[in-house]
């Protein structure tokens, strides 16, 4: 209940994000990562800095809470292990386990009976020919472990692009996959309560730059059939996993109407992010209750929406014209408190509400515009 402690593994925007709600709701928020002066951290009663193997120190963390959630997923399932001694985990260590490696993922999707792409295990140059034979190309082939924004991934165009992606993968596990060709790349964030009770976001359409997502609009805009399609998809799974927290399920969308489910994060994403402006309740409080075993709140959303990333790269000429990108009164600023910026770093984001979708993301984009243009 509100006046309880929550821990969160991993100290990034997401909980930092995570922690605002918790603390608006009358939560303390721990925080546990490997770093300092995290963006977690800085809005946290507390940051434990020690590594994720480090299971004593990730032992007295679980003892000075009372329910913990992560909001990076790739913490060793030791570590979650350690802390489910003491104290509960949502979503559960399991889910985390599936939804960290990419081969593991797939699996349990296809079993389940989910649409993914044709895929296939890559461990020698062998697996990748015979892989590439049954996928055709062109093909994905992504580490199977430790990858996100399109990190440890290739292209492979034709077989003789084989090789070179084979020797980038310098010895990882590895997972071939037929490449969809999508007309556009859709989200759906939604959530489970302890109960079982299912609340959906909706569908958001995601645009990506450089295999980052660079903005987001909400209502995705696609035919009511999909929009269902894929939010039933997103609620089978919560059912599936017998998840309690909140889920984002990335598709693909082609342009003959199919879906196919890309990836889950087992936690509120980046193109939930628009949900703190356009929604009853955010991703973010959602996450909170479903840790707390609160009923979960209305994701009706208020008005259409649109978010757009700001990366490290805005910063390549000093410090972003916050005043310039404000100068429109829709436009609302989100930072991170991260300290350096780096190309390619999410350091923030912008949302804007308005009568169309198309209208809040020209906001959202010519603020961002603003940001680097130096004729004030
Ligand atoms: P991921 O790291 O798996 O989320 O992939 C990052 C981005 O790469 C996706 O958002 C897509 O734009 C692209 N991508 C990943 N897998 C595929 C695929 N099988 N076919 C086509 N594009 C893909």
């Amino acid at each position: 209940m509100p006046g309880a402690t929550l821990g969160v593994l991993g100290s990034g925007q997401l909980g930092r994000m995570f922690a605002l709600a918790a603390r608006r709701m009358g939560y303390s928020v721990h925080t546990f990562s490997p770093d300092r002066d995290t963006p977690t951290g800085q809005v946290a009663d507390k940051e434990f800095s020690a590594a994720y193997e480090d299971l004593d120190a990730v032992r007295e963390f679980a003892r000075g809470v009372s329910a913990v959630t992560f909001e990076f997923e790739n913490v060793p399932s030791a570590t979650a292990e350690a802390v489910a001694e003491i104290v509960p985990v949502r979503p559960r260590g399991a889910v985390l386990h599936t939804t960290q490696h990419r081969l593991r993922e797939k699996t349990f999707l296809s079993a389940h009976g989910f649409p993914v792409t044709r895929f296939r295990r890559v461990v020698t140059r062998e697996d990748l020919q015979a892989a590439l034979s049954e996928t055709g190309a062109p093909a994905v082939l992504k580490t199977a472990d430790f990858g996100y924004d399109g990190k440890g991934q290739r292209t492979i165009e034709n077989a003789d692009e084989a090789d070179a992606a084979f020797d980038a993968l310098a010895g990882r596990e590895g997972i071939l996959e037929a490449f969809v060709a999508f007309e556009r790349e859709l989200s759906v964030v939604a959530a489970r309560g302890a109960d079982g009770e299912i609340a959906s976001f909706g569908v958001c359409a995601n645009t990506h730059a450089r295999h980052i997502l660079d903005h987001t609009v909400a209502p995705a805009g696609v035919p009511e059939r999909v929009a269902r399609e894929a939010d039933e998809i997103a609620r089978e799974l919560l059912a599936e996993l017998d998840y309690v927290g909140v889920l984002c399920v990335e598709l693909f969308l082609t342009s003959d109407g199919k879906l196919f489910v890309n990836e889950l994060a087992p936690r509120p994403h980046n193109s939930g992010h628009l949900t703190i402006e356009a929604c009853a309740t955010s991703q973010f409080e959602q996450q909170v209750r479903a840790l707390c075993g609160l009923p979960l709140g209305s994701t009706g959303q208020t008005r259409p929406a649109a978010m757009a990333n700001l990366l490290g790269d805005l910063w390549h000429a000093g410090e972003p014209d916050w005043r310039a990108a404000l100068r429109d009164p829709r436009v609302k600023l989100h930072l991170y408190g991260k300290r350096t910026a780096r190309a390619g770093r999410k350091m923030g984001h912008l949302t804007a509400l308005a009568a169309t979708t198309d209208e809040a993301l020209r906001a959202v984009l010519s603020a961002r515009d603003a940001l680097t243009r130096r004729e004030r």
